[in-house]
Order: C-alpha cells, then structure tokens, then sequence
C-alpha cells in the first residue's frame, strides 16, 4: 500500500484539512495537486509542502464552474501523467434556520458540495478508466451524512447526498478497479468550524464556550474534536487501499459522535 508516484488532485487545499491530506499524500510519495478558488494560494501552499516543486503544484479551480475543472484536470493529468486518486474536499458552511435560509444559499452551498463533486469526478474518472491503472476516489463527507444538526439543512442534504455518490461511483467505476469512498469526520478546528462557533452562538443564543460544549462535542465519547491528523491518516488509508473491496463505504471518524 504505497502512494509513490501516485497522482493525486485534492480540492480545496489551500486551508484546513484539504491541506492536512495533500501534506499527508505528499509524505507518503506521491504528487499533489492543490486545487483550490485561487491560484495565488494554491501555489503558495503547493510550495510550502514541496519547496522543490518538483511534487507539488497550485492549479486555479472553481469546483463549481464545468469549464474551470475540465481545464485545471486536463492541467494536473498532463504535468504529472494522469490522474489516480481524487479528493473532493471543497466545501462551505452557511447557518440559518430553514424558515429565513436565503434560496441563493442555499443553491450556493449545494453547488460547492454536490455539482463540484460530480465535475472532479467526471473529469477524473475519464482519465482514470482511460488510463487502465485503476484509482481512488474520496468525498469528504462529515458526520452531518449521517446525522442532522440544526440550522445547517443545505449541508446535511449535500453530505447526505455524497454518500449516493460515491455508491455510484463505486458500481461503475469496479470494472475499471476504481474505488470510491466518503471520509465522514466529526469537528475539526479549521477556519470553517471557527466562523461557525460565533454564529452559532448568535443564533442559538447561547455563549461560544457552551457551543462546542454542548453542540458541537456533546455527542462525543470524549469531548475531543477531530485532528486534522486524523482525518489525513484516513485518507491515505483509503488512497491507498488497493483493491475493491473496500469500496462504496464511509468511515466515520469523529470521537464516537456517530457509531455505525
Ligand atoms: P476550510 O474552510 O479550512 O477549507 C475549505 C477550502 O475549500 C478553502 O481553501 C476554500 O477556498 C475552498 N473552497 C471553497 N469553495 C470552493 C470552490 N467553489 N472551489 C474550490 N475550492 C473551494 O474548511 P475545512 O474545514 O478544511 O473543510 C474541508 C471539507 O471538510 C469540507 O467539505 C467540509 O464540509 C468538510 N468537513 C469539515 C469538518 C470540520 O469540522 N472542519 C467536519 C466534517 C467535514
């Protein structure tokens, strides 16, 4: 199980855990791809995980835009030689009860999760079954696949959604001995969880500290957040993994938040 050489694209890995997987991928030897809104951060973090640059590039893509993905793909697949494993980790929150949730939140949250997750996996996937070595693909999904939590209904409806995906994926992608799997973890301390803490806070009423006591880290076995470590950890794993049978599945990592 090794991912040398592997080629690997990871969206949103300018910030948080996207970043955490392509520094994971990159010390376990293969070749990383940052995809991420803006090039000059993308290549900024490709240079602060690969000083050579001769592992690691930044590549400009909007998961949201079809044209912008199929060009950044096209990019990574013809600098490194194809493409075998994809992260598709961009993601945004927006928090707000559904009685006032703003339709163009909505429609914006569910375009990030779900229509950037279809375009990285159609782009990929056609190199991957043309190319004939096989390949991984991960959805970073969350506990939120699994479980609701209040005022967050565009997000638990698309990480819901990516589970159904990745089944997808994992029926049509077996004769070509691609796999397709959904990280599910629990809080982890990124910018996308710190400006949750206030707004929460605001919304529910209550004081920041008794929002990660009491929401967020409740359910867990230890009152512990998810590490962006642990989450990185799991990726190779899965990156790695090398045969169908494992595959169509989610592993949840989340302090016992969620028990399967
Ligand atoms: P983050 O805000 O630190 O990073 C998200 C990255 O995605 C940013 O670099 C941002 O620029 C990028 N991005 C946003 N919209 C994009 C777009 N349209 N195209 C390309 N890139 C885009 O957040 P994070 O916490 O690292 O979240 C990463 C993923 O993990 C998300 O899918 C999130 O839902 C999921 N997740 C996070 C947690 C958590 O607790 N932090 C828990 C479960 C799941």
């Amino acid at each position: 199980m090794s991912l040398t050489d592997k080629v690997c694209i990871v969206t949103g890995a300018a910030s948080g855990i996207g970043k955490e997987i392509a520094r994971a991928f990159l010390a376990e030897g293969a070749k990383v791809a940052i995809a991420d809104l803006n090039l000059e951060a993308a290549a900024a973090t490709a240079a602060e995980l690969d000083p050579s640059g001769a592992r690691a590039m930044g590549a400009a893509m909007d998961v949201t835009d079809e044209e912008a993905v199929e060009i950044a793909v096209a990019a990574v697949a013809a600098r490194f030689g194809g493409i075998d494993v994809l992260v598709s980790n961009a993601g945004i929150q927006i928090v707000a009860p559904i009685e006032t949730f703003k339709f163009a939140d909505w429609k914006k949250l569910l375009a990030v999760h779900l229509d950037g997750a279809f375009l990285t996996t159609r782009a990929c996937l056609q190199r991957m079954y043309a190319q004939g070595r096989g390949g991984s693909v991960i959805y970073m999904g969350s506990v939120h696949s699994k479980e609701a939590s209040l005022l967050k209904a565009p997000y638990v409806t698309a990480k819901h959604g990516l589970e159904g995906l990745a089944k997808v994926v994992a029926k049509e992608g077996a004769k070509h001995g691609v796999r397709s799997n959904v990280i599910c973890p629990g809080f982890v301390r990124t910018p996308l969880v710190e400006k949750q803490i206030p707004e929460q806070a605001l919304a529910l009423g209550i004081s920041e500290a008794d929002v990660i006591r009491t929401v967020m880290l409740k359910e867990t076995v230890d009152g512990e957040f998810t590490t962006l470590d642990d989450v990185a950890r799991t990726a190779v794993f899965l990156a790695a993994f090398p045969t169908n049978a494992l595959t169509g599945q989610s592993i949840v990592v989340s302090h016992g938040w969620f028990m399967q």
